[in-house]
Parts: structure tokens; sequence; C-alpha cells
């Protein structure tokens, strides 16, 4: 289906150093889609880039993660309040697989 033509490289900006960088090199948050019964909304981290629901973008980093956290730009992002927790868990998977290599996907 996709043709190997020339086309720009998506850029997209990290809510944390608000750098633009292409797509694939940043990593997406996304929060799930809210389900009728109240369940969703749940925001992760994306390693794929193909969770369904609204996303962000940061720097694969867990210091753009801080930032954004601090400033609280993913909620706003995103469109909801992100509970401690859940950053702490993000921050933890980030620092988990930040180490390991520069090629996910
Ligand atoms: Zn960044």
């Amino acid at each position: 289906m996709e043709q190997q033509k020339k086309k720009k490289i998506p850029e997209r900006q990290c809510l944390g150093c608000n750098e633009h960088k292409p797509k694939k090199e940043l990593l997406r948050v996304v929060r799930s889609p809210e389900a009728t019964d109240g369940t969703g909304g749940v925001v992760s981290l994306d390693f794929t880039g193909k969770k369904n629901g609204r996303g962000a973008y940061i720097c694969r980093d867990v210091k753009c993660l801080k930032k954004a956290r601090k400033s609280r730009r993913l909620d706003t992002s995103l469109g909801c309040e992100i509970p401690e927790a859940v950053y702490d868990a993000m921050e933890a998977e980030l620092a988990a697989c930040a180490g390991k290599n520069d090629k996910t996907v």
C-alpha cells in the first residue's frame, strides 16, 4: 500500500523540551478512548505507535517526561488529569527501556 515516494517526514513536538523531531524518534503517550461503562481513559506509553486513542509526544528521555509532568502539558494535551502513579509508572518504564537501545519499533 505505502509507496516509497519522497514524502515529508512527519514531525511532532516534544511536550518536554518543545523541540520538533521526526515522529519516529519520539515516544507516543496515549490515552485510551473512554468506554461508555466508564472504563478507558487510561494513559500509557505507546512504544508501538499503534494504540488507539488520543496521543501526545515526548522524547524517549525521562528528562522530557519529567518536564512535561511538571508543566502538566501532557495532561492538557491529552485532556485529562494524569494520576501521579501513572506518571511514576511511565517514568520507570521509560527509564528501563532508555538504557537498552535506541532502535525500538
Ligand atoms: Zn524532548
